[in-house]
């Protein structure tokens, strides 16, 4: 009988970004509110969620996400501002935006190989790295206020060179990731201005 996989596609931030963000987190961990934080590693950018997968589906899935990224070129991806869904007083998920318009154009053409595939169309996507699952709202009005005074806090940029499939597997300390398949972006790009975006 096949197995079932959870995947997702994403890329990662390189690790001065991990190390930004767990900084910046630290001052917002120091408040009372009860959150279970993403590990360093464990950092993100979901560009789609599959769902459970049968595994034999891989292979097919992989090679249709290739020819979508077949071309693409290395980009810059900018950290910056911090809120919460679904909104910074009711917040269930705390996150970090990204803002970088080539991930769009790939999340795009992802979305529509994975559509020829079979599976139904992403809805709107805001590009974000989830720093932290709010538990309860015990002690969240201080969490607020420390993610507020965070507000547009940049926290530096990564050079992209590469999309990953994740397969997920759930935990009660927080997923782990297993990498099955990396797409490097082998087009030409431009790294000029990099050195500069990891200035805090
Ligand atoms: P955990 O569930 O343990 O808190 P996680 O959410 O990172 O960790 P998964 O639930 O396997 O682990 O999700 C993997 C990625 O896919 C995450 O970036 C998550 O935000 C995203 N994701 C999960 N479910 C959905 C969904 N229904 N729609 C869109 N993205 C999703
Ligand atoms: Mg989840």
């Amino acid at each position: 009988m096949s197995e079932r996989y959870r995947c997702f596609f994403a890329v990662d931030p390189c690790d001065d970004l991990r190390r930004a963000v767990t900084s910046a987190r630290g001052t917002v961990a120091a408040a009372a509110g009860d959150v279970r934080w993403t590990r360093p590693e464990s950092l993100h950018v979901t560009l789609e969620f599959l769902g459970d997968v049968q595994s034999e589906r891989i292979d097919a899935i992989a090679a249709a996400a290739s020819v979508a990224f077949d071309g693409s070129a290395p980009f810059a991806m900018r950290a910056r501002g911090i809120g919460a869904f679904p909104t910074l007083r009711r917040p269930r998920v705390l996150w970090i935006g990204i803002e970088a318009p080539p991930l769009k154009t790939l999340a795009a053409a992802l979305d529509a190989a994975l559509v020829r595939c079979g599976f139904p169309a992403s809805g709107p996507w805001r590009p974000h790295l989830t720093i932290g699952r709010v538990r309860s709202l015990r002690g969240s009005a201080e969490t607020r206020g420390r993610l507020e005074a965070l507000g547009e806090r940049d926290f530096g940029t990564t050079w992209v060179e590469s999309v990953q499939l994740y397969r997920s597997h759930l935990q009660p300390g927080g997923s782990v990731y297993e990498e099955l398949a990396r797409f490097p972006l082998a087009g030409g790009g431009d790294k000029e201005g990099v050195a500069d975006g990891h200035r805090q």
